[in-house]
């Protein structure tokens, strides 16, 4: 995914390693976020992108919460510096859990430090956290490559 984002990859994340919501039974989750920028794309191109992503992982899923190859979300999208909020079903911004999730919140704030969502630098979302979720998301390594 990263390769065929060539110029469009603004920076990126480290890859970090959780323990599995839903069925604990899983194998750990990787995580990792990409920021990305392409001005004549706009958030549906942009959808239609990591879907195809998805696609071309050859992603499984046989249940609800259960392993999947790939699973590419569109955690924030913005257009001329704005935040784009939106309820759609089939594009949700900001992703409605977002703040809630030391593994979204853990590696965003290492590729964009500067990053703010729903207004309010992830830093802050993060400390709203119960230790437990921040201390679950261990850095694992810099190749995002690695896992897609
Ligand atoms: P999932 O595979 O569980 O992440 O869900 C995929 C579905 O969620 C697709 O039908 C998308 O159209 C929809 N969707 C809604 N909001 C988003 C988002 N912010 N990023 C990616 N997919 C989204």
């Amino acid at each position: 995914m990263a390769e065929s984002l060539g110029s469009r990859m603004v920076s990126r994340s480290s890859v970090y390693v959780t323990a599995p919501w839903g069925h604990t039974d899983q194998e750990d989750f990787y995580n990792a976020i990409i920021v990305a920028e392409d001005p004549s794309w706009d958030r549906w191109a942009w959808l239609d992108f990591v879907q195809r992503c998805e696609r071309n992982a050859e992603r499984v899923r046989q249940r609800h919460w259960g392993p999947r190859t790939l699973d590419v979300d569109i955690v924030s999208c913005s257009d001329a510096g704005e935040q784009l909020t939106s309820s759609d079903p089939n594009l949700t911004l900001p992703h409605p859990r977002a703040h809630q999730r030391a593994f979204v919140l853990v590696p965003w704030l290492e590729a964009e430090p500067a990053a703010t969502l729903l207004g309010v630098p992830l830093s802050e979302h993060l400390d709203a956290l119960p230790e437990g979720e921040r201390a679950g998301v261990r850095r694992l390594c810099d190749q995002t490559e690695w896992f897609v």
